[in-house]
């Protein structure tokens, strides 16, 4: 890499918090990384952006101290940056973080007026403890890529344990104590296209506010790097791996059959 500053910028990213990141859909989104460490998932997806998961377990602990989140979040808002809102996601799954609360309402006291969301893989959330800590957010975005627990181990690789079963039993418990919006994150790929009327029937039961299709946007790193977290800077000079997606086609045919079967919204990064 030629610009010592990129190189710097995009391996040596030592902040918990990271962006702004423009999203396609809400504007500049400042990422919050309550694992931060190493890569740490309850899942392994084949087409996760931080690659091949480090640690792939569904233990609750502490990961990075609340206190080192605040003070990187002061810094970026001490900055000026604009932020639309504030994204918890980051180096794998962030409801595995037990402090995951006390950052919620330490970053609420800062900045009161900005929503903030978390991107979920829902598998913890049928533990009553997990639940609690987030119902602070404004928004809750459960992923959900398979409708019976062949595909999901295909395509999420689980932790040893960790069914659907569990993941819809969590999400229909969140449903009935959660005051803020829920929506629903599916990724197709040609692996779990065939399940599209499956699906369908999963996400009425679910019955969220909005249904995301997502396709990987991004080629499967073969190595982790703090930046995967947030948008590259165009710079992969680290070794990655195609992914396959679906054709435009393909795609305006899975939203359309699961608008006719669900009458969801349903909102495709296709367009
Ligand atoms: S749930 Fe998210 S962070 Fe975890 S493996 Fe899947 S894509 Fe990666």
């Amino acid at each position: 890499m030629k610009d010592k500053k990129l190189e710097e910028q995009h391996f040596n990213n030592k902040s918990t918090v990271y962006g702004p990141v423009t999203s396609w859909r809400l504007g500049e989104s400042l990422g919050i990384d309550p694992i931060f460490v190493e890569s740490t998932c309850s899942f392994n997806c084949i087409y996760c952006q931080l690659g091949n998961i480090q640690n792939v377990t569904d233990q609750i602990k502490e990961y990075v101290a609340t206190e080192t989140v605040i003070n990187d979040f002061k810094e970026i808002i001490d900055a000026g940056k604009k932020v639309d809102v504030i994204t918890y996601s980051g180096s794998g799954e962030p409801t595995l973080a037990k402090n995951i609360d006390e950052m919620i309402s330490g970053i609420r006291e800062i900045t009161p007026d900005i929503p903030q969301m978390i991107l979920t893989n829902a598998t913890e959330l049928f533990r009553d403890e997990v639940r609690k800590r987030i119902l602070g957010l404004d928004k809750i975005i459960v992923k959900i890529d398979a409708p019976n627990e062949k595909i999901f181990q295909a395509v999420n690789r689980p932790a040893a344990g960790v069914t659907l079963e569990k993941v819809i039993e969590g999400i229909k418990k969140l449903k009935k104590e959660y005051k803020g919006v829920i929506e629903v994150q599916t990724m197709f790929m040609p692996l779990n296209k065939n399940e599209t009327e499956d699906l369908a029937n999963l996400l009425k039961e679910i019955s969220p506010s909005l249904v995301q299709l997502n396709t990987p946007k991004r080629p499967y790193p073969m190595s982790w790097h703090r930046e995967n977290r947030g948008n590259h800077l165009g710079i992969t000079d680290y070794e990655t791996r195609q992914l396959k997606v679906l054709s435009p086609e393909e795609a305006q045919e899975v939203e359309e059959l699961l608008r006719q079967r669900t009458g969801l919204n349903i909102q495709s990064i296709y367009r």
